[in-house]
């Protein structure tokens, strides 16, 4: 047996008929960038995630950018953020000319640690940026204490995360602003790039709508020197399309993950996710700790079975961060989480077979038949 990492084809299936009359109607329109399918997709995801307002661009760094930017987030400012995570949480402070502060992961849920804050955060440290690590949110309540006391920002990377819920409220509408990706692989995946900031806040809804807009207000005033970083009409009509599906998706996605886990449970030295109270997870991500994970890695890949690493290099140890003077054994959890760490196929319409067949695999891998 075969089991490709992800296959949407069946989600394209789902909706393949709208899409075929919605696109149509932009291609004769074409009213390709920020038409009005896209704005009506920026008021969908707003609703969907609780928030009054939704700001479309053009990925989940430029999200990630944006609302630093438009927290007026510069040079010679702190932005805290953990170190084991996708390379974009960081890049995004660095594109600011703002400092990347790592902090350590949590064990259990391989998401930030609060406990971990407050020895980091300086005069200079305006923001943090929690990420919600293969879907599930990061212990919010700790991190919004902290924020609140010392008055700084918090924007959550929610690029993982669509629908995930922590005490009832969606990711992206737990901090001051949220950020989105829809790269294809995502829950919620566009046919190209894409994403989204959320927030509340008005003023921020207004900044980053001229931020990725050329700074514009109006056609032909310039406020600030803005970019040009929007959403395609194209992109919002499919992105419209699959929000539709996407709690149902999601719910699919928690059954595959509770049938992994029964079946990994056996398997000596593998550890399964740990979903913590007052929390989904919506597993963009099903990752796993194996002992000799290379090893295991290979052996699955002979196997038939895709499986991949997120992340094998935590951030601080990254040579394009060099600069930042950090060494092995600076975070020795991320750093030993790296070297565990196993993403086994995950997507909506995986069948359970298939599920059996890479914990069979994967038991073998581990050298126990
Ligand atoms: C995917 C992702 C991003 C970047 O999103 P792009 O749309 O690829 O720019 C940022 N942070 C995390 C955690 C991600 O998974």
């Amino acid at each position: 047996m075969k089991v490709p990492f992800i296959d949407f084809s069946e989600q394209y299936e789902a909706i393949k008929t709208r899409l075929d009359k919605d696109l149509k109607k932009v291609f004769v329109k074409a009213d390709f960038i920020m038409g009005d399918e896209a704005k009506a997709f920026e008021q969908e995801f707003a609703k969907f995630c609780g928030v009054k307002y939704a700001v479309g661009v053009n990925s989940g760094t430029d999200a990630l950018y944006m609302a630093l930017g438009a927290l007026d987030i510069t040079v010679g400012d702190e932005v805290i953020i953990p170190t084991f995570t996708f390379i974009a949480t960081a890049l995004c402070i660095s594109y600011t000319g703002a400092k990347p502060v790592f902090v350590d992961i949590e064990e259990e849920t391989y998401n930030i640690d609060p406990k971990k804050l407050e020895a980091v955060i300086t005069d200079r440290t305006r923001a943090i940026i929690p990420v919600h690590l293969y879907g599930q949110p990061a212990n919010m309540d700790e991190i919004r204490a902290i924020a609140k006391k010392r008055n700084i920002m918090i924007v959550e990377d929610a690029c993982q995360a669509h629908g995930a819920t922590y005490k009832g409220k969606r990711a992206g509408a737990l901090g001051d602003i949220g950020c989105f990706s829809f790269y294809p692989t995502k829950s919620l995946g566009a046919f190209g790039d894409a994403g989204i900031v959320i927030t509340d806040r008005e003023d921020i809804n207004e900044k980053v709508r001229m931020l990725r807009d050329y700074g514009r207000k109006g056609r032909y005033e310039h406020k600030i020197k803005g970019y040009n970083s929007r959403l395609d009409t194209i992109q919002a009509v499919v992105l419209s399309a699959k929000l539709k599906y996407l709690d149902q998706w999601n719910a699919m996605r928690g059954q595959l993950a509770a049938y992994y886990c029964e079946l990994l449970k056996d398997i000596p030295g593998v550890v399964v996710p740990t979903i913590k109270s007052h929390r989904t997870h919506v597993f963009q991500t099903f990752a796993v700790r194996v002992p000799n994970r290379n090893v295991v890695m290979e052996k699955m890949q002979e196997k038939g079975v895709s499986v991949l690493i997120h992340y094998p290099i935590p951030i601080h140890l990254q040579e394009a961060y060099a600069d930042t003077g950090h060494k092995k054994g600076d975070f020795p959890i991320s750093e030993r989480i790296s070297d565990e760490i196993l993403s086994l196929p995950m997507y909506p319409h995986m069948t359970k077979k298939q599920v059996k067949y890479v914990c069979d695999s994967l038991k073998e891998a581990c050298g126990k038949k």
